[in-house]
């Protein structure tokens, strides 16, 4: 598998304030990658670290192995990395196809296959295309907003919490949208609120605490590690879906992996193994 993005070791934050102290994540072709963890853990500032929206002062970004740290995000854009932020993604006063065709601004050639092949894929949107984006649901809101992020054909695509503020009906729709945009051979680096969903489409996930690698697997290790499940996932034991399916690695040593989010001893010791860390 190539590696399309790497974080090496990111530090950085706003202002004096640093936010990141360290972070390490990657995504190979085909993948879809998830960032989970609590709040202000740093998972946006670690999306935004990619689309040069902060400055970093130490480890790299890398793109298909090159360096693109602290390039500016007009200049990211070109190089093929999209990211869809949480609000304020699309125009909502103009239409659809007018959104989609404000996302291919940086385009010199002719988008319009690209615009069939983006309604191909997003039917509800070529139906709705001369609405005003503002008047559609917050879930086809967000197929617009990641419509237009790939009339580029990016490399990548970056989504910072696609289901924040939608009703459980609607996130289902936008997780089976970033399954959709995936399998067209999109890799997708995607943070999330609602972990579980996500983890349980993703290839592999990220959890992220204090702007530092917490633990990292498959999305079925992380799914099925009784910590993370206990921490993040929104409850205990009824959570943890066990078979024989391997638990997630820690990345930090073992003290740091039994203490909670908040740097309180996790409420259960538990007798399980670590794996590997
Ligand atoms: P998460 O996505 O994990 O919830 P964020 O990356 O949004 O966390 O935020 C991490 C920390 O950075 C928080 O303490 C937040 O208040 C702070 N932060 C986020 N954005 C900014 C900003 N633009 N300026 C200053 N501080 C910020």
């Amino acid at each position: 598998m190539s590696r399309v993005l790497e974080l090496d070791n990111v530090v950085g934050g706003y202002g004096d304030t640093q936010i990141l102290h360290g972070v390490s994540m990657h995504v190979d072709a085909g993948e879809i990658v998830v960032i989970i963890g609590p709040n202000g853990a740093g998972k946006s500032t670690a999306m935004k670290a990619v689309f040069g929206l902060l400055k970093l002062t130490g480890g790299d970004v890398l793109l298909d192995g090159k360096a693109i740290t602290n390039t500016p995000p007009e200049k990211v854009v070109r190089y093929g990395v999209c990211y869809v932020p949480q609000t304020g993604n699309v125009f909502p006063s103009l239409s659809v196809q007018e959104n989609l065709e404000m996302g291919a601004y940086v385009r010199d050639d002719d988008f319009t296959p690209r615009l069939q092949e983006i309604y191909e894929m997003f039917p509800p949107l070529y139906e709705k295309r001369s609405q005003a984006a503002g008047t559609l649901s917050g879930g086809q809101r967000q197929m617009v907003a990641m419509g237009k992020a790939l009339m580029l054909e990016p490399k990548i695509l970056l989504l910072d919490e696609p289901t924040a503020g939608l009703s459980p009906k609607f996130r289902g729709e936008i997780f089976e949208t970033v399954k959709l945009i995936n399998k067209s051979g999109t890799p997708i680096l995607m943070v999330e609120q609602n972990a579980k969903q996500a983890l349980g489409i993703a290839t592999r996930g990220y959890v992220l605490v204090d702007g530092k690698n917490r633990f990292e697997g498959t999305g079925n290790e992380l799914l099925n590690d009784p910590e993370v499940a206990e921490m993040f996932l929104g409850g205990g034991k009824q959570q943890v879906l066990l078979e024989k399916v391997a638990v997630a690695k820690p990345v930090t040593g073992k003290s740091a992996a039994r203490k909670s989010p908040t740097g309180k001893p996790a409420a259960k010791k538990r007798s399980r193994k670590k794996s590997g860390a």
